[in-house]
């Protein structure tokens, strides 16, 4: 299994999905960038989530907040004394570890997703089995200065989650759209958090991007609404193409909630290096928004115009990964097709997340009549969808290169184009043939983006 992670790794880097950032001067520990492929199947990602929770309802608003935020909101939600993980070394060979990482998952407490109790017994170094020393809590915002002055008073702090955005703009939000209970708000964006133990490539970073959802509801339908967004993350799951049985829906205990949580389910994915969480879905009562009413000394209550009554309304919480998305669609899409050595590799991504949605090409590259064609084939889909264009080696290998990036569709200008103005399509997963007419092609596609 862990080969497979190898594998995918290795391929991300050399087709231009994701590789270390700033590699020529080293790197930078557990940074990544997203090349060519992989910004065009993160957008993917992102978009299809907007599509499908802002755009498709009518009860989800969007939100692009900043990134630097008042400190007094992480005062108010508690991240600036809670936001820590508890961190041993290794007397012995110097190592450091998240303590809530050596023991098994039931015993980790997560408060702000994180662990609330030390663990009961003291577990030795897993890399020598040396001493450990007592738990520390380290705090995971990651702080900077605001202006020319670096005191104190300049302090800021790179948001830890994009959630905190929600609750502060919720009134103003609440009342330019004149929205009301039940309604949410979606925020897609980066956040930062100054993590311990960082790893498993792009899992677990201290830059990463989220995709929430804060959807404000009263009290008394909790358990309803928290049904239907359960509901819609196992039909997005679905749609990425992940399959039901590498998801694990882990039910959070009361001990190990967030104090003022109700109900949490972490959502898992089998991962190549272990079961992990992916997403994450909260019941977190009116907590955020009392507090923030509290420490701001404003007003958040919402007032029901139908009968006229004051509360400040309760919340669940979708939270999905972005990078934890794309590093599960990879993994589910990737697949070994063919014996030994015609093995080749075959992502199968669902066709809206998909780089490329086609490729072109000319049977042979030193032939004018083909190249023209092809050409002015590949030009007229490229007006309604990215299309690759390769020339190059013999048209086995251009098939593989696609497969490899997960193109559903390529197709062949050959020498009886020119007479019967139709193309080959060959499809990526039956790897079936079919003559198609070039004015029929948008059509035989499919157009959705
Ligand atoms: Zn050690």
């Amino acid at each position: 299994m862990a080969d497979k992670m190898e594998t995918i790794v290795s391929l991300c880097k050399r087709r231009g999905f994701v590789f270390p950032s700033s590699e020529i001067y080293g790197g930078l520990a557990n940074a990544w960038d997203y090349g060519p492929l992989g910004v065009e199947l993160k957008n993917n990602i992102k978009q299809a989530w907007w599509q499908r929770f802002v755009h498709q309802r009518d009860d989800v608003v969007g939100l692009d907040a900043a990134l630097l935020m008042n400190p007094k909101v992480w005062e108010a939600s508690g991240h600036l004394a809670n936001f820590t993980d508890p961190l041993v070394d290794c007397k012995k060979c110097k190592q450091r570890f998240r303590a809530d990482h050596l023991c098994p998952p039931t015993q980790a407490k997560p408060e702000l997703g994180r662990m609330k109790t030390p663990p009961p017994e003291k577990p030795v170094c897993p890399n020598c089995g040396g001493e450990l020393t007592e738990v520390r809590k380290f705090n995971l915002m990651l702080k900077t200065f605001l202006g020319p002055v670096e005191d104190a008073t300049a302090v800021v702090y790179f948001r830890p989650e994009t959630a905190q955005a929600m609750f502060v703009d919720f009134k103003q939000i609440q009342g330019s759209t004149r929205k009301r209970i039940p309604f949410g708000i979606a925020q897609v964006g980066k956040a930062f958090r100054n993590e311990v133990t960082p790893g498993n490539f792009i899992f677990r970073t201290r830059e990463f991007e989220q995709m929430e959802i804060e959807y404000f509801i009263k009290e008394g339908e909790w358990e309803k609404w928290f049904e239907h967004w359960l509901g819609e993350m196992k039909g997005w799951l679905k749609f990425l193409g992940i399959p039901e049985k590498d998801i694990v829906y882990r039910e959070i205990s009361a001990e190990e909630r967030a104090h003022y949580s109700k109900r949490t389910i972490d959502i898992d994915y089998q991962f190549p290096f272990g079961q992990m969480e992916l997403y994450g879905l909260a019941y977190r009562t009116n907590y955020d928004l009392t507090r923030h009413a509290e420490v701001s000394g404003h007003d958040l209550r919402y007032m029901d115009p139908e009968t006229n009554e004051k509360y400040i309304p309760h919340v669940i919480e979708p939270t999905w990964g972005v990078d934890r998305s794309v590093l599960a669609v990879l993994c589910a899409a990737y697949t070994e097709v063919g014996e030994a050595k015609q093995k080749h590799v075959v992502l199968k991504l669902p066709r809206q997340l998909a780089p490329f949605k086609a490729a072109v090409f000319p049977l042979l590259a030193n032939k004018p009549d083909l190249v023209k064609l092809a050409r002015s084939v590949y030009d007229d889909l490229r007006k309604h969808f990215p299309v690759a264009w390769d020339d190059r080696g013999n048209i086995g290998k251009r098939y593989f290169s696609q497969d490899e990036i997960g193109t559903p569709a390529c197709i062949t200008v050959d020498f009886d184009s020119l007479n019967d103005n139709a193309v080959t399509v060959r499809d990526r997963d039956t790897m079936k043939q079919e003559r198609v007419k070039i004015g029929e092609l948008m059509q035989y596609l499919g157009n959705d983006k």
